[in-house]
């Protein structure tokens, strides 16, 4: 099949990879030229584990093109994917201004029946709002094309984005088009041999579903944190309580871990616009209310523990803290609302010095927090170093921020000859406090008792 995948972004070009590397020609579009332009090249702008190879050879075998002309993108294919970004608005609510923008350039050029995919996160009646903006088109220039939008929300996740679109969970389909519907179903056979995966629905659940699945997973980390700073005052270990529980089926063990707080470019702004949603109909989520207030408190909870620990903020002026990796999670370079920034803007305003080290996200950290800072404030503040062992030089305690695998089992020993005030902050719960005790280091976690 011929695809266009507009938005050449974190799901758009592992889609458009992926639809490439089972036989379909696909062309990937971005109004960032710069991007574009990286990609003819070979050169991948993003970090994701396998995505460097996939592009490679599905483009020396001519299935994956790269433009920035709409012109070629719409008269390529007939089926087109919307996979722009939908960032928060001042309001919270999604931004549509990517979405309509791509949809209105669609309308303005095609020539024959074409299916639009709106893979992009969107709240519910944007494929309406999609619907009408390529209508509206059409009817300016006096064209008469048959079209229809289908709702196909994506669930890959960064760090592991390849495997999940290869081998999906599910694939939710909304459509009120049984064409289209059909396109769809052949579209992803490869993916789902016997459909099996493939759910089918309308047009406004599927809108729903993926916004309901977000929604979800950040209410489990909110309320595992939640649980997490009360099993600390109960003298309770959460990482016990989580084993736990987490063995009974009815909850499962995947995602209750109590950390710093959930970030990222999808759960704090979905679950903003889903509140949004819900506001403008009069309903209060009082639920989803709550996960995002544990989530903001709980993303200062590693500074408070700092604060404690040197006995005030007024101490940390001058005080050096390391800092382990950067990313919102492993295994991928996005920043976006990642806690490690809102535990450095703190640290910045107390005085500290932060010496930081993360595999592949510590440019684009310093890029945000130089647009933040200046470059002057953050050269004076902060260290980006190229090795976890460089953090620490000089610095007084070491906190691991994301658990990436190289963090995992560190050399406690070689850390206590080293940070000048024998301490870990561990905000992912990765380290035995035992073990680091036993090296002379003081454990702090994340709902376990401080050790010695
Ligand atoms: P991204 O910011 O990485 O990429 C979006 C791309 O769209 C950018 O390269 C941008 O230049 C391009 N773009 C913007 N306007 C355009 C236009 N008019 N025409 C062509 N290109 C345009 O975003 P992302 O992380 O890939 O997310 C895309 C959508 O998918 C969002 O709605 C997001 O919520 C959703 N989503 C993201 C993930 C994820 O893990 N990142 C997972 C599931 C769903």
């Amino acid at each position: 099949m011929k695809i266009t995948i507009i938005g050449t972004g974190y799901v758009g070009l592992v889609s458009g990879a992926c639809f490439a590397d089972v036989g379909n020609t696909v062309l990937c579009l971005d109004v960032h030229a710069g991007k574009i332009e990286m990609l003819n090249k070979g050169i991948i702008p993003i970090h994701e584990p396998g995505l460097d190879g996939l592009v490679t050879s599905n483009a020396a075998a001519g299935r994956l093109l790269f433009s920035t002309s709409y012109d070629d993108a719409v008269e390529h294919a007939e089926v087109i994917f919307l996979a722009v970004g939908t960032p928060p608005d001042e309001d919270g609510s999604a931004d549509l201004t990517h979405i309509l923008s791509a949809a209105r350039s669609i309308g303005q050029r095609i020539a024959r029946p074409v299916v639009v995919v709106d893979k992009s996160t969107v709240p519910v009646g944007t494929a309406d709002k999609v619907r009408a903006a390529i209508a509206g088109e059409l009817a300016k220039r006096g064209a008469d094309i048959e079209f229809a939008v289908v709702s196909n929300p994506e669930f890959l996740k960064e760090g592991a984005a390849i495997g999940d679109f290869m081998r999906p969970d599910r694939i939710v389909v909304g459509s009120d088009d049984p064409a289209a519907t059909k396109l769809m179903r052949q579209l992803y056979a490869p993916f789902s041999r016997n459909h099996e995966k493939l759910v089918e629905m309308d047009v406004r659940s599927a809108e729903l579903t993926k916004y309901a699945a977000n929604s979800m997973l950040a209410t489990r980390i909110s309320f595992m944190n939640e649980l997490a700073n009360l099993a600390e005052l109960l003298g309770a270990d959460i990482e016990s309580v989580r084993l736990g529980m987490g063995l009974d089926p009815r909850i499962g063990s995947q995602f209750l871990y109590a950390g710093m707080g959930y970030g990222g470019s999808c759960f704090p702004k979905d679950v903003k616009a889903l509140i949004k949603t819900a506001s403008g109909l009069d309903q209060q989520l009082h639920i989803l209310t709550a996960t995002e207030a544990v989530n903001e408190a709980q993303k200062n909870v590693l500074f408070n523990k700092l604060v404690r620990y040197f006995g005030g903020a007024g101490q940390l002026a001058g005080k050096t803290i390391a800092l382990w990796g950067l990313s919102f999670k492993p295994n991928t370079d996005d920043m976006r609302e990642s806690p490690s920034l809102v535990l450095i803007r703190s640290l910045f305003e107390a005085g500290a010095k932060v010496r930081a080290y993360d595999p592949v996200a510590s440019k684009e950290a310093l890029r945000i927090l130089e647009a933040e800072h200046g470059a002057e404030r953050c050269a004076q503040s902060l260290t980006m170093v190229g090795q976890g062992m460089d953090a620490v030089a000089d610095a007084d305690v070491l906190v691991l921020v994301t658990e990436w695998k190289e963090f995992r089992a560190p050399d406690f020993a070689a850390l206590a000859g080293i940070l000048r005030h024998k301490a870990i902050f561990d905000g992912r719960n990765i380290y035995d406090p035992e073990a680091v005790t036993e090296a002379g280091l003081r454990y702090e976690g994340i709902g376990r008792t401080s050790k010695d």
